[in-house]
């Protein structure tokens, strides 16, 4: 990708702060609905998708709440509360029908082979855990959204769905798997690059590599003054732009501090960092097709669930497990160990101190798993794979997330697990700060913000009518409407090559 260096100030529609999917995709859109639209994209490093969005660095879940234990808590009177797994899947089938509109309109080769069938499978031991799954089965399986889904105690199933993990269990130790062949692992990386390898072919589209975003100031024009340092040469970068949208990822919250508006004050971040057992043996990888999730330890964070991942990276076929959470003051994986006190201000100092108070539990939990040694991680990889031999993994360093913590009236400051977009109340600046269920939701996020900050030309019957041409089921209910839903995903797993399989 070439990099676009004005000599004067440059005037834009749009500053996109970040090279990661959140802009790419809002970028996409944007140029979608407004042609016209002029875009300037500045990045602190010289390619696109390298932090969060990249392939090694996330564990690439499609998200639709098929696998994933933590977006279906269990209610104090034992039922089962669904509807967060119903948003979430509404939310991935958004996703996937705007791809498959990229992937109708534009011959690109990174969206050609960005996302790929697997399996989502939750898996589960213990009398307790079991009965938890059945009743979520029983639950979710009431929403068309989750048909399809099977529920199984039955060792011979269980082998057949996932060998490794059953060779060598303790027979005697209840077990209980869902299976549902819908899943997705998506290659986010990819796809962030695919789309802005199409940015880059519009007219009105300037991209700014190694160039960092170091202040943000409105003026009494209503215009943002952006200013970026170029890291390479340290001139600076001066864009005046009437929206800007901070997709920095990690470096949100900086970015959001500094460009002052109130609606930013008293948020702070607690970051939290990842690893990877990779496999490295090929007849071990080639033994699993799917992606288990379990059951995260009592009392670690919803994003440290551990989860065994059939990977599809660059056409190869990859098997994770992870991720250990840990942490380091870093907001970014190529960032700095004074981002988290730096981004300590008067105006979030409160909320921090109180959040930290409130979670020691959590901040012992990261402590423990930073101290984890080689035997330890590796205990906690047979828990899934009981025959796992330590020569067959190496560890890798996953991204770095960025946990929200924000004011509270009650408690003094809270922390989310969520995402969370904050905008100005003039609609001029976004910010878009949290990491889940992330990419996967990136479509449904940006669609919403663009009603935020956009409300009269969202409201118009153009943009009305390209917002459904791009995402079909947009300000619909895919849960309510079956047929809806059976139109959307068969078109999007036709254009996207998800076709339904059995295990072999
Ligand atoms: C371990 C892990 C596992 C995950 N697993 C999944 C999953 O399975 N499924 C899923 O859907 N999501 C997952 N996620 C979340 C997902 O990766 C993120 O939500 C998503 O990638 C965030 O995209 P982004 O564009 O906001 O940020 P990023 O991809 O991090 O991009 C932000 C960009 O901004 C740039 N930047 C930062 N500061 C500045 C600045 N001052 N000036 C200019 N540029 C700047 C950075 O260099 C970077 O390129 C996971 C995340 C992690 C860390």
């Amino acid at each position: 990708m070439s990099t676009t260096e004005p000599s004067a100030p440059l005037s834009a529609d749009v500053v996109l702060i970040g090279a990661g999917i959140m802009s790419a995709t809002l970028g996409m859109m944007l140029k979608e609905l407004q042609p016209d639209l002029t875009i300037a994209i500045v990045e602190r490093l010289d390619v696109a998708a390298a932090e969060s969005s990249d392939a090694w660095n996330n564990a690439g879940t499609g998200h639709s709440a098929f696998c994933e234990l933590n977006y279906t808590p269990e209610k104090p009177d034992g039922s089962i509360d669904v509807s967060k797994a119903i948003s979430i899947a509404e939310q991935f089938e958004q996703s996937k029908q705007f791809w498959s509109f990229l992937a109708e309109q534009y011959q690109v080769k990174e969206l050609s082979r960005f996302v790929n069938h697997i399996p989502h499978l939750s898996f589960v031991w213990g009398e307790k855990n079991v009965s938890f799954l059945r009743k979520r089965h029983a639950a979710l399986t009431q929403s068309p959204l989750f048909q399809g889904m099977e529920y199984s105690e039955d060792r011979a199933t269980l082998h057949h769905w996932m060998p490794l993990v059953m060779e060598g269990r303790d027979p005697q130790q209840p077990v209980a798997a869902t299976r549902m062949d819908l899943g997705t692992d998506v290659n986010f990386g990819s796809l962030t690059r695919g789309m802005f390898t199409l940015l880059q072919g519009k007219p009105g589209v300037s991209f700014h590599f190694h160039h960092e975003v170091e202040k943000l100031r409105q003026k009494e024009d209503g215009l943002w003054r952006v200013k970026a340092k170029n890291l390479a040469t340290d001139e600076t970068l001066k864009i005046r732009a009437p929206f800007v949208f901070i997709g920095a990822g990690g470096g949100s919250l900086p970015l959001l501090l500094a460009s002052g508006i109130p609606e930013g004050q008293g948020f702070g971040g607690f970051p939290v960092s990842g690893q990877w057992l990779k496999c490295v043996n090929p007849e071990v990888i080639a033994r699993h097709h799917a992606k288990v999730y379990g059951k995260a330890a009592v009392g670690s964070p919803p994003m440290s669930v551990p989860h065994l991942d059939t990977r599809v990276i660059n056409g190869k076929q990859e098997l994770l497990f992870g991720p250990y959470a840990g942490f380091s003051t870093k907001f970014l994986k190529q960032g700095s160990y004074l981002d988290l006190p730096l981004s300590v201000k008067l105006s979030n100092m409160r909320p921090m101190i109180m959040a930290g108070l409130k979670n020691m539990p959590l901040t012992k939990y990261l402590i423990n798993q930073v101290r984890q040694s080689p035997a330890d991680r590796l205990a906690a990889l047979r828990e899934y794979l009981p025959q796992a031999r330590p020569e067959d993994w190496q560890l890798e360093i996953a991204g770095q997330r960025v946990q929200v913590i924000k004011k509270d009236e009650k408690e003094g400051g809270i922390l989310e697990f969520g995402t969370e977009v904050v905008s100005a109340k003039d609609g001029s600046i976004a910010a878009l700060l949290g990491a889940s269920p992330g990419a996967s939701t990136a479509v449904s996020i940006m669609a919403g913000l663009i009603q935020r900050c956009f409300p009269q030309r969202a409201a118009s019957p153009e943009w009305q009518a390209k917002l459904r041409e791009m995402i079909p089921s947009y300000g619909r209910s895919l849960h309510h409407e079956p047929e809806l839903l059976e139109q959307v995903r068969s078109h999007t797993s036709a254009v996207l090559g998800l076709t339904a399989q059995q295990p072999a």
